[in-house]
């Protein structure tokens, strides 16, 4: 398969300071025009899209380096305008969900959480094998984003927040949802819920990483 050259293989991020030059390959000086205009309409028209990019550039701009992400959503929401905060938790972190939806209503906003095992199926029941199981022959009960989704679009949340689904269980949410989401947690049930961990650490522990496998 031939490999096409991305920002991934870039030496000089030229895009970001101007400091340097654009490799043969850049995606910003072979860029799409349309593509790109298509991209500037959806900021510079009132709306959503609008709304959402001044308030997260405002941020950043306002508070760079100072605020946690905890104070970040509490910031957003309040510039794009949420009220009701859907929260989408995984069920091992249902005690930190608790303390932030806390969080939300000392800030004024009303949160409502569906937690990932709502439901409560057994995981045998979408075609899951029990040998598949965590621990197989008992009652496993099946993360299920796409009711989590549907009951948040059903309270008609302004903002949802992720508390650390699953790969995949958040892809899932994430298509099912109808408001805008963001993450406060993403999942690592190895390095204490912060992926980057293992990128940082490709030089030393994580080399294997680097090696093919097949998982
Ligand atoms: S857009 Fe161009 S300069 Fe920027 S990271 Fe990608 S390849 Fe590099």
């Amino acid at each position: 398969m031939q490999e096409t050259l991305s920002c991934a293989e870039c030496g000089t991020l030229n895009c970001h300071k101007h400091d340097s030059r654009y490799p043969k390959f850049c995606l910003t000086t072979n860029v799409d025009e349309a593509l790109l205009d298509d991209s500037l309409t959806s900021y510079q028209e009132e709306g959503l899209d609008r709304t959402i990019a001044l308030a997260a550039a405002d941020i950043e701009g306002k508070y760079y380096g100072e605020l946690t992400r905890v104070e970040e959503i509490l910031a957003f929401a309040r510039r794009i305008g949420a009220k009701k905060i859907g929260i989408a938790s995984c069920v091992g972190l249902a005690s930190e969900s608790k303390i932030f939806a806390e969080i939300l209503k000392v800030h004024g906003f009303q949160p409502f959480m569906a937690i990932c095992k709502v439901g409560s199926r057994d995981k045998t029941e979408i075609g899951l094998k029990e040998e598949q199981k965590i621990r197989p022959n008992t009652f496993e009960p099946m993360c299920n984003p796409i009711l989590q989704a549907k009951y948040l679009n059903k309270e008609k949340t302004d903002l949802n927040v992720i508390m650390g689904l699953c790969v995949g269980h958040d892809s899932l949410f994430i298509k099912y949802a109808k408001a805008t989401t963001t993450y406060l947690v993403v999942k690592d049930r190895v390095l204490g819920h912060n992926p980057i961990a293992a990128l940082h650490l490709t030089q030393t522990y994580y080399k294997k990483l680097l090696s093919p496998k097949e998982y």
